[in-house]
């Protein structure tokens, strides 16, 4: 979390950059204050990057400003901690169970996976909608048929961060990322869904960053 900086704050990180390492007593001494009095100013200002300390040598400035500070705290959003549950739909499923589960489920894509659970292809809400155009039945129509399928489906693993997540949903133009575990099938990689990032995801942890920055 990054904080509003008080005057004395300010002051704290301008002793720091010109003197430090310098002790806690020392910045004290300096501004005619106690030791104790500092100390949740100290901690502050260490708990949000602007000061580092060293055991026995005193605080020294990490020389982070505010804006690299937020780009910290911005790549530290892991996929992994806003991901939502995966919505798939079999291999061998029809577009009309396609078109039910959309509802049911209340979701834009579908993450279609084969028979050993696997991710085998994507089909959003367009995708359906496309193919309730044409005359046939829906019923007879297979998923695999229309959906976007493997090697062509953008991924994100747990542990990348949101933003790369994001980058990704803008630079392809789509509305939702399967989360992936890559396992090994024989000399095959294959990759088991493990998430969903979506617009919403990203939207909800940016609302939370907006929650938390107070600069
Ligand atoms: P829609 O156009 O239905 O609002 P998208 O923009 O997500 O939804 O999908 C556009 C196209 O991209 C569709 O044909 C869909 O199958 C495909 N698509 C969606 N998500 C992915 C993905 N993660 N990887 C590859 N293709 C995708």
């Amino acid at each position: 979390m990054i904080i509003e900086l008080t005057k004395r704050q300010e002051q704290i990180i301008e002793i720091v950059k010109s003197e430090g390492p310098i002790t806690g007593e020392h910045i004290a001494e300096r501004l005619s204050l106690t030791r104790a009095t500092l100390r949740p100013d100290l901690a502050i200002l260490t708990m949000s990057g602007f000061l580092d300390a060293r055991p026995r040598v005193g605080y020294f400035y990490t020389g982070k400003d505010s804006n690299q500070l937020i780009k910290e705290q911005v790549n530290k959003k892991i996929v992994k901690d806003y991901k939502a549950q995966p919505i798939v739909i079999s291999e061998s499923s029809s577009v009309y169970d396609g078109i039910c589960t959309l509802f049911l489920e209340d979701v834009g894509t579908l993450f279609v996976v084969n028979n050993m659970g696997h991710l085998a292809g994507v089909v959003s809400r367009k995708d359906l909608l496309r193919a309730a155009l044409g005359k046939q039945n829906l019923t007879d129509i297979p998923i695999s048929i229309i959906m976007t399928r493997m090697p062509n489906i953008i991924t994100c693993t747990a542990e990348e961060s949101l933003l790369e997540a994001a980058k990704k949903l803008i630079d392809y133009q789509i509305d939702s990322l399967p989360v992936v575990r890559a396992v090994q099938n024989g000399n095959r990689t294959v990759f088991e869904v493990i998430g969903r990032v979506t617009k919403t995801t990203i939207t909800k942890g940016f609302v939370e960053f907006g929650n938390e920055v107070t600069i």
